[in-house]
């Protein structure tokens, strides 16, 4: 929304609501509180008429609507917010997913529909006919055992590795995936014991980090830096780490 890509928030919120519905114990609301606080970009009446059309752009349940609070309620939410700063804030619901639980549940719906869902197998190759995708060569990787599979239409689903499989097809020109890393830290809750996910302002920045209690641990996301490295082994630099604790 900060950004206005209302489009996006319309689209992406939509396909939310959708999960919620379906699959109400696995996309739950998870209530956001949004700061205010003095010299941030975040005005009172811009984000109160922000979180009226992203709650009617992406579908969002009555009872789980933005709330805007006064400065002593949102202190009394939540106590570690900078008093001295702060200007008000609101409430609003994004949805947090098992994402993991999701995807099987997926697999599930997909084999009672006649889907044959196969785990750790990997394409190697597109198969082809006249320059149509007519299949794939496959690799189990557990027993290394290789299968051809015909279909009549393939999906190129591989996240990340998405340009590694058009490879298989076609020169990687134009329009390519352009990747991004973004690092979560985790620190005992102690040391941050919100009692709600917070979302805030980056100083001198247009983005905004978050930091998310659960169970006996806070997260503190994200960074959002371009990314050429290898895919397989990711790792956290001592400056996202530094980016994200200056933020807080
Ligand atoms: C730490 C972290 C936190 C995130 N938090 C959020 C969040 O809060 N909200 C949000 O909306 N998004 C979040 N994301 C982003 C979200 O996870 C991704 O956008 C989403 O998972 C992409 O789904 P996908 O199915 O396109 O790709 P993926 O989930 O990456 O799936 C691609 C699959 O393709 C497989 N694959 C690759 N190559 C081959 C091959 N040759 N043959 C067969 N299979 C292959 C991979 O093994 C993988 O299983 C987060 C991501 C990360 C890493």
């Amino acid at each position: 929304m900060k950004q206005f890509e209302f489009n996006l928030v319309k689209e992406v919120g939509r396909e939310r609501a959708v999960l919620h519905r379906l699959a109400p114990h696995l996309v739950v609301p998870e209530k956001m509180v949004l700061p205010l606080i003095k010299g941030g970009s975040l005005g009172k009446t811009m984000t109160s008429i922000g979180l009226y059309i992203y709650d009617f752009l992406a579908d969002v349940d009555g009872a789980d609507k933005r709330l805007m609070l006064e400065k002593d309620e949102m202190l009394a939410i939540e106590p570690l917010l900078p008093g001295e700063k702060l200007l008000g804030g609101s409430i609003y619901a994004e949805y947090r997913t098992d994402d993991a639980r999701l995807t099987i549940e997926v697999i599930k719906t997909g084999y009672r529909h006649g889907a044959l869902p196969i785990n750790y197998l990997k394409c190697i190759r597109i198969l082809e006919d006249e320059g149509q995708a007519i299949g794939a060569e496959c690799e189990d990787q557990i027993s290394g055992k290789r299968l051809s599979i015909s279909a009549k239409h393939v999906i190129n689903a591989a996240g990340p590795w998405v340009d590694q499989i058009r490879a298989m097809v076609e020169t990687i020109s134009g329009k390519r995936l352009y990747l991004t890393k973004g690092v979560h830290i985790v620190v005992p809750k102690e040391k941050l014991p919100l009692n709600h996910a917070v979302y805030f302002d980056v100083p001198n920045d247009s983005r905004m980090i978050f930091a998310i209690p659960r169970l006996d641990v806070t997260y503190i996301g994200t960074t959002d830096t371009y990314y050429e490295g290898d895919k397989e082994q990711v790792k956290v630099s001592r400056q996202d780490v530094e980016y994200l604790f200056k933020c807080g």
